[in-house]
């Protein structure tokens, strides 16, 4: 809504009677959120003009103008000597691995063959790279996690050496709930944990196995992200402290590696599960040769912040990211992946939730950032930047609040929290949401490790409690079974493709705008708080807790 048209409003809700002045300041600033303003700003930023709004192409320009745009409009100031825009450098490396990798165990030799069997790629910024009779060693899980008192590398060596582990938890498909956090999966669980731990033992190599329910994905998806060119951020050490080689096996060619290395698959599998496990050797020796290329560029985040008064260096952070998947291979006609969902929604609900933030009459004590992050399709580039180099002090940012991926399809009773039971912040939601009418369900797909798959984990990693909740799955106009038919829907015809764009026929912002109210609420009440939320108890991220 305008500002104009805004004045109007109260303009006319006055003469025609109806006080203002029973609402309290954000009840009226939360007046200011509106579905027709979150139309317009969709439609805009996932318009063909932006060309689908990949960093580094005209796609980014568009984008930055246009959220450069809002955030003057919203009146927020900028973060960066008078600039909304912190540079994000990145490095893009293409791999060309050999087409074997030859393994000697015993007398025999197991020759796998590159993307039927394995794909490897390697963040070390060097052209040659090789691994010579490097000892394979079976770590498990991979796994050192001491709240669970487990440790997959205990009582071993593994410095040079290649390991291979499991995709997943142990807990996985035990229907535990005591093991680990049972079927959903924790940070432990997703490859890029695998991929720094190994590196933290000193591994030259790691090679995960892949097996599609574990991993959530079939080989088809691990294929395609392994053979494209890959974009990393610029790293001060050219990543010589990750692993020379990073990779995936097949479970057909792990199991083939067991079967010479005279293992039953299916016992280890079972042992590997067992608290207790021992890493060891499998007398097998691997030989793998890749050549790499690197460009470099710089992408660009955009940031803005509405200043608090007393406590305005305490930091409370909403984000939503700005990239896409630009153009790529056409669908009916159409190359242009235009993201309106993914994540053009998203980016509507926060900017209505700053606009709410604006026309507060008393700003609140802490400092409201508003955060584009860039690169999220990349690999959450963009935040983890920001983490990594954070304009306000990461141990005075109080919470993030993010969101990806948020649906169009009207108004919903819940509000789905994913990573239910991570932080206290759940507990700020949880005491709002009878006032919005809204009940808080846990993520029912938490075993796809959505957690650790958006913008709000980069914050996680480095201490900062964040919260990822929306509308989901219970429908107020058509119930639970529709709710999941439709996510259902839009996962398999429209994530990630071209045909993620506006349609002016059945969507409906009038959730989004809920989640807006309810998320501008918790975000207004911990701006006005001075207490810091805390990880909870059984969190991976408790450790990494700021004391304040
Ligand atoms: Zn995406």
């Amino acid at each position: 809504m305008k500002k104009h048209s805004k004045n109007l409003l109260l303009a006319f809700l006055f003469l025609n009677g109806i006080s203002c002045t029973q609402l309290n300041d954000y009840q009226q600033a939360e007046q200011t959120i509106q579905p027709d303003d979150m139309v317009r700003i969709v439609k805009e930023f996932s318009s063909d003009a932006f060309q689908g709004r990949k960093p580094f192409t005209a796609g980014e320009d568009s984008a930055i103008n246009f959220l450069i745009r809002e955030y003057e409009r919203i009146g927020l100031e900028p973060v960066n000597n008078g600039s909304y825009l912190q540079k994000v450098p990145m490095v893009e490396i293409t791999d060309s691995p050999d087409d074997k990798m030859i393994i000697n165990l015993n007398k025999n030799t197991l020759e796998l063959s590159y993307k039927t069997d394995f794909v490897a790629f390697s963040k070390q910024l060097v052209n040659e790279i090789s691994l010579e009779n490097s000892e394979i060693v079976f770590a498990g899980y991979g796994i050192v996690a001491p709240e669970y008192d487990w440790n997959d590398y205990e009582g071993i060596d593994v410095k040079g050496k290649t390991v291979v582990v499991f995709v997943n938890d142990p807990s996985f498909g035990t229907n535990q709930d005591d093991f680990f956090k049972g079927n959903a999966m924790t940070y432990y669980g997703r490859w890029t944990y695998k991929y720094e731990e190994a590196a933290r033992q000193g591994a030259k190599g790691i090679l995960i196995i892949h097996e599609t329910e574990p991993a959530g994905y079939p080989w088809g998806v691990v294929l395609n992200g392994a053979t494209i060119p890959k974009l990393y951020l610029q790293p001060e050490d050219n990543y010589m402290s990750m692993c020379a080689v990073e990779g995936w096996i097949t479970l057909d060619a792990a199991k083939k590696l067991f079967s010479l290395a005279g293992l039953d698959f299916t016992e280890i599998k079972e042992k590997a599960k067992i608290k207790g496990f021992k890493p060891f050797l499998l007398n097998a020796q691997l030989n793998f040769s890749m050549h790499s290329i690197h460009r470099f560029a710089s992408s660009q985040n955009v940031l803005g912040i509405l200043p608090g008064t007393d406590r305005a260096d305490e930091i409370i952070v909403y984000s939503s990211h700005w990239d896409h998947l630009g153009i790529g291979p056409s669908l009916n006609g159409d190359s242009i992946y235009n993201g309106a969902v993914d994540n053009g929604t998203s980016t509507a609900w926060m900017l209505e939730i700053a606009e709410a933030f604006s026309n507060l009459k008393t700003r609140p004590s802490r400092s409201i950032l508003i955060f584009s992050p860039s690169s999220e399709e990349q690999g959450l580039l963009g935040s983890k930047y920001y983490a990594e180099h954070p304009i306000y002090p990461l141990n005075k940012t109080v919470a993030n609040i993010n969101n990806d991926l948020m649906l169009p399809y009207g108004r919903y009773k819940d509000i789905m929290i994913t990573g239910y039971g991570q932080s206290e912040l759940d507990d700020y939601l949880e005491n709002i949401a009878p006032e919005y009418d809204r009940y808080i369900i846990s993520d029912p797909n938490a075993h796809t490790g959505m957690y650790y798959r958006a913008d709000h984990f980069s914050f996680a990693q480095v201490g900062v409690p964040a919260l990822f909740a929306r509308g989901n799955c219970d429908s107020r106009e058509h119930g639970k079974e529709w709710a999941a038919k439709m996510e259902k829907e839009w996962l398999t015809n429209f994530y990630h493709k071209p045909t993620d764009q506006y349609d002016s026929t059945i969507w409906d912002f009038s959730g989004i705008a809920d989640d807006a109210k309810i998320l501008f609420r918790v975000g207004y009440e911990l701006a006005n708080d001075s207490i810091f939320p805390k990880w909870k108890e059984g969190s991976e991220f408790r450790e990494k807790q700021f004391i304040n």
